[in-house]
């Protein structure tokens, strides 16, 4: 197979290696190996030293290593299990190997006289002799030579035995000289990638841990970081030329907004704002995120985004993940625009078909102008007359299915995504390289720093008290329990036992309760009289994690604070501390903590700032698990480590543009070749 051929590398594993059977083939696919490629990429998870052979005299107790010599006996002994017990003497001294699991035919391959090598972790036997249990054994007479290089030990699975994986790719790596698809001038620091990998798996003692070693793994992480570079400049790139509408502002509603505002927007928001109107304003479509911490002032920036679709004679929309945050989006959108004359309509799941037909209608005629709601504004029946500017609010939270739908519709309106988790620099710069990104990060002015307290739960009754205290000088106090979904129904009854615990403890005082299992109308009462000021404790399990602004609310109470995680335990606390009184999050936990419970419960402790708590929520979790692999669309990396190799990432990112720009075909054919079914990532 000495062709050239590239297409070759992505397919015909089967035909092009002729020690793989059709069977092999099945066995393969189950480790992911289905191309040259894969194989190629399938690199030892360790490696075995059979290049020397050591005297036996000379092996300490507890090394792995390789000795040699005769056969003195070869016997079954049975002690608690039938054991074959094989001594071996290279003339000073005797080892014994064991066998536990053995065939009856074996004893007779070990004839007395007949040299052998074996292989493995040398243990104490018997008095002072040495053992090594299930040696590796080879004979001296079929294999005479030491290898010069390591044996490579492979990943492997269910009937599929190291020496055959081991044959296959022996015999792959005779064709690696075709694999060099990145012009060489471009990473002349690192050697070629076919030399790399024959490196990997064919690694010399000489080589082991040095310099040579740890070029080959880093050429590796540098192409696989390079291919996803790759990946997202197309992204970008196929993002980048959707055509869109052009929106410019036309000083009418927003000028109103504007006007109407008790407040001046910061500078801050200013910024951001011009960046949006620099995006809308060109005819290809904006894919921008906004990110904020919580408090930051995010709403008014997409509202006037909105307004200017709206002030052009389009319509805008804003998507969010769940019901209570889209009802908190539809009741602030219309306070906002209270003075302005414009139709803006709420369409949730939950609405009933008699209502639903009526929005359906506003939307597909045009009189609505704002739609607000979850993903049911995506929905198959929904028909927009001309939706020209979607905002999708905590955007990480919908899967690449629902951005896909949301596409799907159509007219490529532009796309303004908002986060109230900062993604870490790290993230931004992988999984987020496609998007714009936009941050407001300074608070608007007049906010009192949150003081945050860990309590131990035992002393709940001194918070209690304290809450007593401050209901009777009219703040406000939100009281969360976790809710945790294995046991949603026992969580429950907790926030249930909480709620009357209250009720009884603050005496003309209301208390309220809202959770997951209460119908949308009625958390929506809920919430409504606590923003009016008629609840003074509003019990809650988490849904109202994020976006509820209610500001007189000073006070917020987290119960199990040790279960919950740092972005969640970091937007709970933004909850509190937006108007002007002094504002506290007191923390109860659970003795005793775990230790990722106490590095987060610390973290909150000691930091307010959004950006510093994303990244040490990075640093605890790592970034798959922040990110959520499956809602990236991206494939995992499997080399290259974002905690670790930063500095790498930043090269890769150059390589890309640069090969992207100069080298477009070679782009095309590195994409394939490393991420082979990952095309649909470039639709979302
Ligand atoms: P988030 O970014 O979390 O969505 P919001 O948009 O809900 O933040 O804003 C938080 C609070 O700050 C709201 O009560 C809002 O009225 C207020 N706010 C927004 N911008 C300003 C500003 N420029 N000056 C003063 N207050 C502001
Ligand atoms: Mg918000």
């Amino acid at each position: 197979m000495c062709s050239g051929d590239f297409e070759d590398w992505k397919s015909g594993l089967l035909d092009k290696i002729k020690n793989i059977t059709p069977t092999l083939a099945t066995k393969l696919s189950a480790i992911g190996i289905n191309t040259y490629w894969d194989l190629l990429l399938h690199i030892p998870i360790r490696y075995e030293d059979l290049t020397k052979v050591y005297n036996i005299t000379d092996v300490k107790v507890g090394a792995v290593a390789q000795i040699e010599g005769e056969i003195v006996c070869a016997t079954v002994v049975n002690k608690r299990t039938k054991q074959l017990q094989v001594q071996i003497t290279d003339g000073n001294e005797i080892i014994t190997l064991i066998f536990f699991h053995f065939y009856p035919n074996y004893v007779s391959q070990y004839q007395v006289g007949k040299k052998i090598r074996a292989f493995g972790e040398v243990k104490a036997g018997f008095g002072t002799s040495k053992s090594i249990i299930h040696p590796k054994v080879q004979s001296v007479n079929y294999t005479p030579n030491l290898s010069n290089t390591f044996s490579s030990i492979y990943g492997t699975t269910n009937g599929l035995k190291q020496n055959q994986i081991v044959k296959i790719i022996e015999e792959a790596l005779l064709l690696l000289d075709q694999i060099d698809i990145l012009p060489n001038n471009l990473i002349a620091n690192l050697p070629k990638m076919s030399t790399a990998l024959l490196t990997l798996h064919k690694l010399t003692p000489k080589q082991f841990n040095t310099e040579a070693h740890n070029e080959a793994l880093t050429r590796l992480k540098m192409d696989e970081l390079i291919a996803q570079q790759l990946i997202l400049y197309k992204a970008y790139e196929l993002k980048h030329n959707n055509e869109s509408t052009v929106l410019k502002p036309r000083a009418t509603y927003t000028r109103m907004l504007l006007d109407s505002l008790p407040y001046k927007l910061t500078h801050e928001q200013t910024k951001v704002l011009g960046e949006i109107y620099a995006d809308i304003a060109k005819p290809t479509q904006m894919n921008r995120l906004l990110q904020g911490d919580v408090g930051s002032g995010k709403t008014i920036v997409a509202t006037m985004a909105m307004l200017v679709a709206v002030e052009n004679g389009y319509q805008a929309a804003i998507m969010a993940p769940t019901e209570i945050l889209a009802q908190q989006h539809y009741i602030k959108t219309k306070q906002l625009l209270h003075k302005i004359d414009i139709e803006v309509v709420w369409l949730s799941g939950s609405l009933t078909s008699k209502q639903k037909k009526t929005v359906y209608n506003d939307i597909k005629t045009g009189v609505a102008k704002i739609i607000i709601g979850t993903h049911a504004i995506f929905q198959k029946d929904v028909e927009f007359n001309n939706l020209a500017l979607i905002t999708v609010d905590e955007q990480h939270r919908f899967g690449v299915e629902q951005r896909l739908a949301l596409q799907a519709k159509g007219m490529n309106p532009h796309q303004l995504m908002m986060s109230a988790t900062p993604i870490p620099r790290t993230l931004a710069m992988s999984y987020y390289a496609d998007l714009d990104i936009s941050t407001i990060d300074k608070l608007p002015p007049g906010r009192t720093p949150i003081k945050t307290i860990l309590i131990n739960s035992g002393r709940r009754f001194e918070v209690i008290k304290f809450v007593a205290e401050m209901c009777s000088k009219n703040s406000q106090v939100y009281w969360v329990c976790p809710l945790i979904e294995e046991s949603e129904n026992l969580d429950l009854q907790n926030a249930i036992n909480t709620f009357n615990e209250l009720q009884d403890s603050l005496n003309g005082f209301r208390v309220g309760l809202v959770h997951g299992k209460l119908k949308p109308t009625e958390k929506a009462s809920v919430m409504k009289e606590f923003s009016e000021g008629k609840i003074q404790v509003l019990v809650a399990t988490t849904v109202i994690e994020v976006g509820v602004d209610v500001p007189n609310a000073s006070i917020m109470v987290i119960e199990h604070s040790e279960r919950m995680g740092l972005s969640q335990l970091h937007q709970l606390r933004g909850r509190v501390g937006r108007g002007s009184v002094d504002s506290q999050c007191i923390l109860l936990y659970q003795a005793p903590l775990g230790e990722i419970a106490k590095r987060r419960l610390k973290v909150i402790y000691e930091n307010n700032d959004g950006f510093i708590i994303a990244n040490e929520d990075l640093a605890i979790r790592g970034p798959g698990e922040l990110l959520g692999q499956k809602q990236s669309g991206l494939p995992a990396l499997r080399f290259a480590n974002l905690d670790t190799d930063l500095a790498l990432l930043k090269e890769a990112k150059e390589l890309a543009k640069k090969i992207s720009i100069k080298y477009p075909d070679i782009a095309t054919k590195f994409i394939s070749l490393w991420f082979n079914s990952s095309e649909h990532f470039l639709k979302v």
